[in-house]
């Protein structure tokens, strides 16, 4: 059975994520417009060749297949236009940066301490944590 998505997914504005399906690269965009059309216009530049599209770049480059918007294309977070939109995007290509997996070129990164604390693991996570009880005690 397969589970009906509801039918107005990408027609918000927001971030989204488009995945690689071959090799899980990833992009992360914004757009004020709907996520549908945000699509089209990067399958536009795979189609036509048109250096517009990081993620369509990537695809030529490498002969990876473009893909459908289902399988590729992810909201990270439905917002509406404006200066809030900047930051929402920032902070996951941040995060796609620290691992290493990005297509976003264009992107500036700065250290980012908000970002940062955002991004650690949890503290309950048994290796994240240095190995604090093996040290010989020391109060006094
Ligand atoms: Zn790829």
């Amino acid at each position: 059975m397969q589970k009906p998505q509801p039918p107005d997914k990408y027609s918000r504005s927001g971030t989204y994520k488009l995945t690689c399906p071959e090799c899980n690269k990833v992009y992360i965009g914004q757009t004020g417009r709907s996520f549908t059309q945000r699509f089209k216009e990067h399958r536009n530049a795979f189609k036509s060749n048109r250096n517009t599209s990081n993620y369509a770049k990537h695809a030529l480059e490498q002969l990876h297949p473009f893909g459908p918007i289902q399988d590729t294309m992810q909201v990270l977070q439905y917002q509406r236009k404006g200066t809030h939109l900047n930051t929402i995007e920032r902070f996951f290509i941040y995060k796609e940066f620290s691992i290493n997996n990005h297509l976003n070129d264009k992107f500036n990164i700065t250290p980012n301490r908000i970002f940062e604390a955002l991004l650690k693991p949890s503290n309950n996570s048994p290796n994240s944590q240095p190995p604090t009880n093996t040290r010989p005690a020391e109060e006094q």
